[in-house]
């Protein structure tokens, strides 16, 4: 409380002044990412019609936001008609609808339960840990992984992974983390 007075008091202070104190340590790229994600989609529940309040919100919402949030994705998906479905490279346009990466959603849905938990969301109510919520996830992988020609990986078993299987595991992670979720 009295360090917030004498801030406002002095508020040039903010500068340089304060090397006696401890900086505060810059939020972290996941930390900053988890807030404007928590954001976006605190927005995304407000904007409904009519608006719904957090402790109303269902998996339902957060499958829905999860579909708001592909027309702004940057991963092609070849529908099952196109005649690159199938393939990961997309040698010419087609008309297939951009999605936003599986790896992406589902990195957001960890960030997005977190935060819903440190906002003071109970763990065994909250919507991001419906198992809807991974089901849903897991079709969107598959259907992906299909349209675009990525083999699942499997399970991890004793056999040694081929070289073409990590090669084309990692242009799977390649994928996904470079169309990350980007929307604002
Ligand atoms: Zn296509």
């Amino acid at each position: 409380m009295e360090e917030d007075s004498s801030r406002s008091q002095t508020s040039s202070l903010d500068g340089h002044h304060h090397h006696h104190r401890h900086e505060p340590t810059p939020p972290s790229r996941y930390e900053s990412q988890k807030r404007r994600d928590w954001n976006t989609f605190g927005q995304y529940l407000r904007n409904q019609r009519p608006p719904v309040p957090l402790s109303h919100c269902t998996f339902n919402h957060v499958i829905d936001f999860l579909r708001y949030l592909d027309q702004f994705g940057r991963t092609k998906v070849h529908l099952q008609s196109c005649m690159f479905y199938g393939q990961l490279e997309t040698p010419a346009p087609c008309p297939c609808p951009l999605q936003q990466a599986w790896g992406s959603l589902d990195a957001l849905i960890g960030r997005l339960r977190a935060a819903y938990e440190e906002n003071g969301g109970s763990p065994e109510t909250s919507p991001f840990a419906s198992s809807a919520i991974r089901v849903y996830l897991r079709e969107v992988k598959e259907c992906q992984g299909k349209a675009r020609g990525i083999p699942h990986k499997k399970k991890k078993k004793k056999t040694t992974s081929t070289a073409t299987e990590t090669s084309i595991s990692r242009d799977d992670e390649q994928s996904s983390s470079s169309s990350s979720t980007h929307f604002s």
